[in-house]
């Protein structure tokens, strides 16, 4: 929450804003923003010989498309506001990206770190089942995945749970995504939010125009970066960045403080530092800052916060010193302090797009899923044997002979996770090349969340249109 406003109403009230640069009926933008339905749970469970009450809740934001889809969350700020606004823009975030699915949002009030993992799999199964008796779960239902504190780990439960009250449903595997591959997961799907977030940075910094209107080179290469969060997003975005496109990482905030070096963090050891002491603090080479928040603030090119929601706000905003925001969390900057942020000419790359790898590699695993087989599996040796002929016809009619490894290069079908990744960047260079052009038709647009609010609202707009409920 920021102020008075609850954070479901500050992204009705975004909606507003780009509803401005559409001619979408008021009725129907009402529709939009409505949340459709929202599961309040309570059970109970037992905590060292005494029971305890569980808070949990599914929202189902918008069921213009189906089945519904997005993550549940075990974090202590679960509450029935925060799962309807993350459900929001879960809509916004499949439009945008072109996955074909309504918004949906779960959660359960609970610190993960205080349960055993035994406690971890009860909440997990007895949650599942109350989806299951109230209808809130099925691949052509609503369909959740991991979010803040749940992994692999907690979707192979919940697809047991489900499979054991839908013994037999053929396609009950795509009733989850996000699920380990030995389980009907999909290679690339931990790493796809975090690698999404390295494709949306890379287009976005490789537009000579807009980059000098910050002061900035074309290129993501040699910028620096600070990340806050470790966890799945967080980390991969920087190994990604620092891999792939050669970033510097300055600057680290973690729950235990921030650290910070001008010559680089190399965040691969970093993370080896962490899981052997526990802690970022220390970590050889680095200077630490006296609190957690205070990497936010460093002087960078890119600031990725990649933690919870309301980090920057009111109370920092000001300090802000990044040319580029990747809201790799979803809502990590309050609405009274996006336009401090936007007066300083800061892009803010919006969270329903900068964080819409892992959807879109959920949309991909549920595919995978629903027809039963891995991709590339019909069609690799079909490839292979087809460019094998034109090799040798090229090398028939050119009279030279092409290297073996070259030859095995050119041949050879994509992986899967090969096959993921290029459907990944594409659907990230997409919907960031849709965003610019509406901000080049509508020059009064001055930043990313409105134009990328404004793509998404025509996109569902059309879809209730063609369902003739607005004629
Ligand atoms: N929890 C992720 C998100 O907020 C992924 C959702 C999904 O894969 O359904 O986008």
């Amino acid at each position: 929450m920021s102020g008075q406003i609850s954070f479901f109403e500050s992204v009705g009230n975004y909606v507003e804003k780009a509803a401005a640069y559409t001619d979408i009926p008021k009725g129907l933008l009402q529709q939009i923003k409505a949340c459709n339905l929202v599961l309040r749970i309570r059970f109970p469970i037992r905590v060292n010989g005494d029971y305890q009450v569980i808070e949990a809740y599914r929202a189902q934001h918008s069921h213009h498309r189906l089945p519904t889809k997005g993550g549940i969350r075990y974090a202590e700020s679960v509450d029935q506001d925060e799962v309807m606004a993350l459900a929001a823009l879960m809509t916004y975030k499949c439009a945008l990206v072109d996955v074909p699915f309504g918004g949906a949002k779960g959660g359960i009030k609970i610190n993960p770190a205080n349960y055993t993992v035994e406690q971890l799999q009860n909440i997990t199964r007895r949650y599942t089942t109350e989806l299951v008796k109230k209808n809130f779960i099925g691949p052509g239902i609503d369909v959740p995945a991991p979010d803040y504190g749940t992994g692999p780990r907690e979707m192979a439960w919940i697809l047991d749970t489900y499979q054991a009250f839908r013994h037999g449903e053929i396609d009950s595997i795509g009733c989850v995504t996000g699920k380990p591959v030995t389980q009907n997961g999909i290679r690339g799907r931990a790493e796809a939010t975090g690698r999404g977030v390295f494709y949306g940075l890379r287009e976005c910094m490789s537009h000579e125009a807009d980059m000098k209107k910050i002061g900035l080179s074309k290129g993501i290469a040699g910028k620096t970066m600070v990340v806050q969060g470790l966890g799945n997003v967080g980390s991969n975005a920087a190994l990604i960045s620092q891999h792939e496109g050669d970033v510097k990482v300055i600057g680290v905030a973690e729950r235990e403080g921030s650290i910070y070096s001008e010559k680089g963090i190399d965040v691969e050891k970093l993370l080896a530092f962490r899981a052997e002491t526990g802690s970022i603090i220390g970590f050889p080479g680095t200077k630490s800052l006296p609190n957690n928040l205070d990497a936010l603030e460093l002087d960078c090119d890119i600031l990725v916060p990649a933690a919870l929601e309301n980090q920057i706000t009111l109370s920092n905003a000001d300090r802000i010193k990044a040319k580029v925001i990747a809201e790799a969390a979803n809502g990590p900057v309050t609405a009274d302090a996006d336009p401090i942020l936007l007066k300083k000419g800061i892009i803010i790359l919006p969270d329903f797009y900068i964080n819409a790898g892992g959807v879109t590699v959920s949309y991909f695993e549920w595919l995978k899923n629903l027809s039963h087989h891995r991709f590339g599996r019909l069609e690799n040796r079909f490839q292979h044997n087809a460019f094998e002929g034109i090799l040798n016809k090229v090398q028939e009619m050119t009279g030279k002979t092409i290297g073996d490894r070259e030859r095995d290069f050119l041949t050879r079908g994509g992986t899967e996770v090969e096959l993921v990744n290029s459907g990944l960047e594409d659907t990230m260079i997409t919907a960031y090349q849709q965003i610019r052009d509406t901000v080049l038709q509508h020059p009064k647009i001055e930043d990313v969340r409105t134009a990328a609010f404004v793509c998404s609202l025509k996109k569902i707009a059309s879809d209730y249109i063609s369902m003739g409920i607005f004629p």
